[in-house]
């Protein structure tokens, strides 16, 4: 069976909920494609504007972030079951500028992958390396190191509801895109990681997408490659070109 494409907008921390609410009308015509799963994930304050912006149309509401526990002292967290509440379908766990800039390691990551499904939501699970591990040859097995450990524990019929993001860290934000080749050839690993980990039922359903400067106009060579199911997008998810990569 075809994998269904997966189209996410990652807006990160560029708009406030009025500017996000704009967006959406600016958008909403351009992201009309229902052969594609469209999704906005977006700061956690504009969640519930955007959720009421899009209402009606094909596109779901994603988070950024969460915190594993669903209530208590956590102060300034937000959590699984209240993102559920406010309509988000979609999380995005383990993108580089959480590993990075914030310290998140595997294992909070791995807890993170099995929360999101144990509450329902979808997990968007970003991978990737440095330009240092692309440069020393060593990205597959980063990468491989990554997959195992954050999906430790997790069953067939979860990962056959995965999204996995493979971002080349050296690519992300900075115009610089992976060839699709590139980007082919680390896809095609994962997918079949996940052979190795599951079945190969797992390994077909289980969609992988491409992020790193996706744009307009490298979207649709990206996007024919056999093993790239969709594309997690920054930058230009936050203009009309948003729309061009959609219909790509
Ligand atoms: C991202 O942040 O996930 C991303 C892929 O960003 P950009 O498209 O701007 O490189």
């Amino acid at each position: 069976m075809a994998r269904r494409r997966i189209i996410a907008g990652n807006w990160k921390m560029n708009k406030t909920p009025s500017e996000a609410v704009e967006l959406c009308a600016t958008l909403k015509d351009l992201v009309k494609n229902d052969a594609v799963d469209v999704v906005y994930c977006v700061p956690a304050i504009d969640i519930v504007p955007v959720v009421q912006a899009v209402k009606g149309t094909n596109v779901s509401v994603g988070a950024e972030n969460f915190y594993i526990e669903d209530k208590g002292a956590f102060t300034g967290e937000i959590s699984a079951p209240m993102l559920k509440d406010a309509g988000v379908e979609y999380i995005i766990i383990g993108q580089s500028e959480r590993r990075d800039i914030f310290g998140e390691n595997d294992i909070l990551i791995n807890q993170k992958v099995k929360k999101a499904f144990a509450s329902g939501l979808k997990p968007i699970l970003c991978c990737g390396e440095s330009l240092a591990l692309r440069k020393a040859g060593t990205y597959k097995e980063w990468i491989k190191r990554q997959i195992t450990w954050d999906l430790d524990g997790i069953t067939k019929d979860q990962v056959m509801n995965l999204v996995i993001a493979y971002e080349p860290i050296w690519a992300i934000g900075t115009g610089e895109t992976a060839t699709a080749d590139q980007a082919e050839e680390v896809c095609r690993m994962i997918r079949e990681m996940i052979a190795d980990m599951y079945d190969a039922e797992a390994a077909e359903a289980v969609r992988i997408q491409y992020g790193g400067s996706m744009n307009a106009a490298n979207a649709a060579e990206l996007l024919s490659k056999p093993d790239i199911d969709g594309g997690l997008i920054g930058g230009a998810s936050l203009k009309p070109d948003f729309g061009q990569i959609v219909n790509a």
